[in-house]
């Protein structure tokens, strides 16, 4: 069994990756204790992810990584936001349910978005 400290390497080790993949470069990840979101991204480049992203299943930890670091190159949720979500996350709609149902109300300011 893997300790808390050991998950949340795994996931910046993921977020590495992605981050690769996806060919951005956030000035900085931060994984720390959130209890609104499960993610975030600010315009200066710094990604956010809440510590407790790391005990859930990898898919639901892609989609949000993802979509994070996809608002470093579209800051909205627009329709090349989605095309390219729906390129390297094609299940992400059935994350979506997940990540608006599961404590949270919703991950990121997406109500603005969500129309
Ligand atoms: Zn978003």
């Amino acid at each position: 069994m893997q300790t808390p400290d050991k998950r949340r390497e795994v996931m910046r080790e993921r977020v590495a990756s992605w981050a690769q993949r996806l060919n951005v470069q956030p000035r900085q990840v931060r994984v720390q204790h959130m209890t609104r979101k499960w993610g975030s991204c600010s315009t200066a480049g710094i990604v956010t992810l809440a510590a407790d992203l790391a005990d859930q299943d990898l898919g639901f930890q892609d989609f949000v990584i993802v979509h994070e670091l996809l608002h470093l190159r579209v800051p909205n949720h627009g329709k090349l936001f989605k095309a390219l979500l729906t390129a390297h996350v094609p299940a992400w709609q059935t994350h979506a349910s997940h990540r608006t149902n599961a404590k949270r109300p919703t991950a990121t300011n997406e109500s603005a978005a969500k129309r």
